[in-house]
């Protein structure tokens, strides 16, 4: 099948937190910005019921009211969003493709926000009885249908103790399985003292997963191995919700850019890849906290660092390179001494008719020096058919030694 193709600015993949914040950045900045999410635009904060600690919103939010508006600040800058799956990626060069089954986009810049999906225990039959056979990862989303149920918790960290929680508003019982010793809990302590004094909640210590158990339709139980004595015991639940952590969705991405050991992307803290043009936000980077308030911070360098890339690179296309010789001022405007030497290399346009000078603020627009390799500001380039023939900085730039360089 001949896929369709069309051409954008910047593509996005992801519509999760970080990738709808980039979308916002990017639809201001008047660039033309496609977001393509697999699921549910939103993303993981879809999947619980109160966020409380997102700043703006002292009476908490539903994840997925505070998602709906990310998307709808998102749609009145222009952005727009396809749901499909990306299937492949070809980052380098200027000319970046994202494929999807049926599409092609062709763009300048790729976002990556593709967060991460749940951990899975590893347990037998586990596979048997995802999502609507009794294995769920979203309370928000089944709380409800376990009315008057008894239902399990995998885990001890904070989505866990606060998911269990709130699934205590539904559910007669909330069976909670923790690794750890009796009282000790992954959580903050304020979740940690409310969840022991809920009497909804049974707490089972040093237990792990070791079946899933059922028949054809649904999980009728969970068998938990105690680590400690060895014991198997069966217990008896409707459904059973786990909460151990999230692996990153970057099997896009293998080999292309540089990941940690887990899978991780690395940034710096511009969120630049290593391949220019390709930048990465949100839970599927390498950081200290996954939230939405961190994916929100990353989605907004992502964006406002995709701008400066894309004009960085029409600058470096239209006016640095080019047929004709010209001389390229790299200055740091913020520097006394760099303004200075403006004025000289204005004298010097002056009096050699047909040379062009071109100046770059590298305060305002490091790439441009990337690009030229040039690493100390001021600097001098002298381009010539479209190449770099030399370069002199600092002390050595006169007229003098800018003569030497264009005679080269
Ligand atoms: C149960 C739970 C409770 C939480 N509670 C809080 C809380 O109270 N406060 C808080 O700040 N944070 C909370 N978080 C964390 C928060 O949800 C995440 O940190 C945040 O959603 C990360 O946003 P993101 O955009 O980086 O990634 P995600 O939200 O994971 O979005 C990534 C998106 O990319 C899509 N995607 C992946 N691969 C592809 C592909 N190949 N093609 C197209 N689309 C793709 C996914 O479908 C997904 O929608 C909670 C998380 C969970 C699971």
């Amino acid at each position: 099948m001949e896929k369709k193709i069309e051409h954008y600015d910047v593509v996005i993949i992801g519509g999760g937190a970080a990738g709808m914040t980039a979308g916002i950045y990017c639809g201001r900045a008047r660039l033309k910005t496609l977001v393509i999410e697999k699921a549910l635009v939103g993303g993981l904060a879809t999947y619980t019921n109160e966020i409380e600690n997102y700043p703006g919103f002292p009476e908490g939010s539903t994840g997925l009211g505070l998602m709906e508006l990310f998307q709808k600040q998102a749609k009145k800058f222009g952005v727009q969003f396809k749901l499909t799956d990306v299937r492949s990626v070809k980052l380098e060069g200027e000319d970046k493709v994202v494929e999807t089954f049926r599409n092609e986009y062709h763009c300048k810049v790729v976002i990556i926000a593709s967060g991460g999906k749940p951990r899975l225990t590893g347990a037998t039959n586990e596979d048997k009885y995802l999502y609507d056979k009794g294995i769920s990862f979203c309370a928000t989303c089944d709380a409800a249908a376990n009315t008057g149920k008894t239902v399990m918790v995998i885990g001890s960290g904070d989505a866990a103790i606060e998911e269990g929680m709130f699934l205590t508003k539904f559910a007669d019982k909330v069976i909670v399985s923790v690794l750890h010793d009796e009282g000790i809990m992954d959580c903050n302590e304020i979740a940690k003292a409310e969840a022991l004094q809920n009497e909804k909640m049974e707490f089972l210590w040093n237990t792990t997963v070791a079946e899933f158990k059922g028949d054809e339709e649904h999980l009728r139980a969970v068998a938990l191995k105690n680590s400690k004595t060895g014991a198997i015991v069966d217990v008896p639940v409707d459904t059973c919700f786990i909460f151990i952590g999230y692996l990153p969705n970057t099997e896009l991405f293998q080999g292309m850019i540089d990941m940690t050991r887990g899978g991780y992307v690395i940034t710096n803290e511009r969120m630049e890849t290593r391949i220019p043009g390709v930048f990465c936000a949100g839970d599927v980077r390498d950081k200290f906290l996954k939230q939405v308030a961190t994916a929100v911070g990353d989605g907004a360098i992502a964006g406002y660092a995709a701008e400066k890339y894309i004009a960085e690179s029409e600058m470096f296309e239209n006016q640095i390179m080019g047929e004709t010789p010209r001389i390229v001022y790299l200055y740091n405007a913020a520097s006394t001494n760099d303004r200075e030497l403006l004025g000289v290399m204005e004298q010097y346009e002056q009096c050699h008719c047909g040379l062009q000078l071109i100046k770059a603020d590298v305060y305002k627009s490091s790439g441009i020096a990337q690009r030229l390799n040039v690493e100390q500001t001021p600097c001098v380039a002298y381009i010539r058919d479209n190449q770099l023939v030399g370069c002199i900085t600092c002390e050595d730039i006169c007229s003098s030694s800018i003569d030497k360089l264009v005679c080269r």
